[in-house]
């Protein structure tokens, strides 16, 4: 199986798997207990602290160990809609992650106001521009890449027109961290991740906020995070989470993503000579080196697509996994203004670190062929 699913989760890297086993086996205190082996724990869990925050250019104090980063993203919504005034405003961009998305819309309803995108999918930053000039929300929230079409948002100039205006600005970087360079992350106010996404366990992420400003916790019961998150911390996957990154770094500094970007751009100009009428979404803007969100020539079979290039060896995806299996066209692509027979031709091919070319023109031979079945069998 080759596996180009990296955008829904990566498998775990071997230095991951070590620092967690490691960690799992030698530091088995609770980071919160005053004897040695919680001593170790809380050792442990601050190193990987100051490494986050480094990375990120933030203080260490700024970081939240969460569960998730669909826990990160809710503690936003949540902190805001219990301290924003009662008329209050967030601005939310439309291609948000369900989880910032539904979340807004469930605390702020109509108050949660959404931010368009270009049909290339990146979000309009002259709309902002124009709407700050009159009102001042109480959040704004744009995700650094997004997760279906794998565009690069403008977040930098975003955070900039924000500063101007003093309005807090949230990212979710989730599909950004450990494929991009973090540089100028930790000067947004509020930032969210997910080990899962770049090689480290399931079940672990952060938040980092500005920590001289109070957070109204999710999670009660507990003194975790300086009372910020109640919980007792699970101190291997943050280390086995920071090992990932601390690879994904060094890559990332010998610029082997770039090479990646030129695989994946073969790719999709072989598709688009091999299958005419394929259309690749985002395409005239940049994206992160490993996706490519195609409408296929067919009329609505993407599941078939993703059936039969399974059968035929190769993980893909529909979009975005938490919508896999809903009949609704993504919410991302209807904002990109596609229409619904449009939007159910999208097939995702996410790529991961580990992707070779070889695996590149195997997909681009396993999609020619299962092209070729479906045609046959239409016929
Ligand atoms: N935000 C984005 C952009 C994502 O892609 C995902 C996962 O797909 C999430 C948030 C949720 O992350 P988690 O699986 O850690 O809850």
């Amino acid at each position: 199986m080759i596996y180009f699913d990296y955008n829904a989760t990566a498998p775990v890297m071997r230095e991951a798997r070590e620092a967690w086993l490691t960690v799992t086996e030698k530091t088995g205190g609770n980071p919160s207990s005053l004897h040695q082996a919680g001593t170790r724990a809380a050792l442990v869990m601050a190193d990987a602290r100051e490494k986050l925050a480094a990375s990120l250019g933030c203080h260490p104090l700024d970081l939240i160990w969460t569960s998730t980063a669909t826990e990160a993203n809710n503690m936003v919504t949540h902190h805001f809609a219990r301290t924003l005034g009662a008329q209050s405003e967030i601005w939310i961009s439309a291609i948000e992650h369900p989880c910032i998305h539904d979340s807004a819309k469930h605390y702020f309803g109509k108050r949660a106001k959404v931010i368009p995108v270009t049909r290339d999918g990146v979000v309009d930053v002259d709309w902002i521009t124009a709407e700050m000039a009159d009102t001042r929300p109480g959040l704004v929230s744009v995700m650094a890449a997004n997760n279906e079409t794998g565009v690069l948002q403008p977040w930098r100039e975003i955070l900039a027109i924000c500063q101007a205006y003093e309005v807090p600005f949230f990212t979710d970087a989730v599909q950004f961290i450990g494929k991009m360079p973090l540089k100028g992350l930790g000067d947004c106010d509020y930032v969210s991740g997910a080990a899962h996404k770049f090689g480290g366990p399931r079940g672990v992420g952060f938040l980092k906020i500005p920590h001289r400003k109070p957070i109204t916790p999710l999670l009660h019961g507990g003194k975790q995070e300086g009372g910020r998150r109640a919980g007792t911390e699970n101190v291997a996957t943050i280390a086995a989470m920071m090992a990932a990154l601390e690879v994904r770094e060094k890559q990332m500094a010998n610029n082997q993503h770039l090479l990646r970007g030129v695989w994946r751009d073969n790719f999709e100009r072989e598709l688009l000579r091999a299958l005419p009428g394929t259309v690749v979404l985002g395409a005239n803007t940049p994206r992160l080196w490993n996706t490519v969100s195609a409408l296929m020539p067919e009329g609505d079979r993407r599941h078939q697509w993703v059936v039969r290039l399974d059968q035929a060896g190769f993980a893909v995806s529909t979009g975005s996994a938490c919508t896999t299996g809903k009949e609704e066209p993504s919410h991302v692509l209807s904002a990109m203004g596609l229409k619904a027979a449009q939007a159910v031709r999208a097939v995702r091919f996410s790529a991961g670190w580990e992707t070779t070319e070889a695996d590149w023109s195997a997909l681009l031979k396993g999609v020619v062929r299962v092209h070729t079945e479906m045609a046959r069998a239409k016929a």
